[in-house]
């Protein structure tokens, strides 16, 4: 590997808060987050750090979560303490099967070793399979760790469609008539 592919990890956030660190960190780096005093600063490359309304976690190469922001708690439904040190797949999964499940732990190996492009695939929660979210997956630190964000959750083409295909209407199975319980 070249080392201008390697992760360039400079954008600063904080791994519980999600907003950069206050003023006084460019001048003496602390690690304990100033503003809610319970996360971490942590750097991620620039432009993929969290933005400051993005649940994310922070994983380790095994897929062992070592960090969970405050917004994914709540989304989530998990206390910090209870989440550290579980198996990611206790609270997200892929939302096409397990052929993504290794996919994802690639894409944790990767980006802790350094590479820059990030990856993403779709997640669902455990707690409730009707959300989803568009994960991306990115390096930060240290220590070397994954950052998966949680972005936008993912549209419902089937409710947003405004239409019925014409031949749609044909091809339905009849329907057993309402209420009609009598035999
Ligand atoms: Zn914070």
């Amino acid at each position: 590997m070249l080392a201008a592919s390697r992760a360039d990890l400079s954008k600063a956030f904080c791994s519980y808060c999600g907003y950069p660190p206050m003023g006084p960190w460019r001048l003496r780096a602390h690690r304990v987050c100033m503003r809610c005093q319970m996360g971490m600063v942590l750097r991620a490359p620039p432009n993929a750090q969290p933005r400051y309304d993005e649940p994310f976690l922070i994983v380790d190469e095994r897929l062992i979560v070592q960090a969970i922001s405050h917004r994914a708690e709540r989304l989530l439904s998990v206390k910090e303490p209870d989440g550290f040190g579980v198996p990611l797949e206790e609270f997200l999964v892929s939302a096409n099967g397990d052929a993504d499940g290794l996919t994802l732990a690639l894409m944790a190996e990767r980006a802790i070793a350094g590479d820059a492009t990030p990856g993403s695939l779709e997640l669902r929660t455990v707690r409730d399979p009707a959300i989803s979210r568009a994960g991306r997956v990115v390096g930060c630190g240290p220590p070397p760790a994954a950052l998966l964000i949680l972005g936008a959750p993912k549209p419902d083409i089937q409710r947003s469609s405004n239409g019925v295909r014409p031949d749609a209407a044909k091809r339905r199975l009849p329907v057993h008539a309402a209420g009609g319980g009598g035999e």
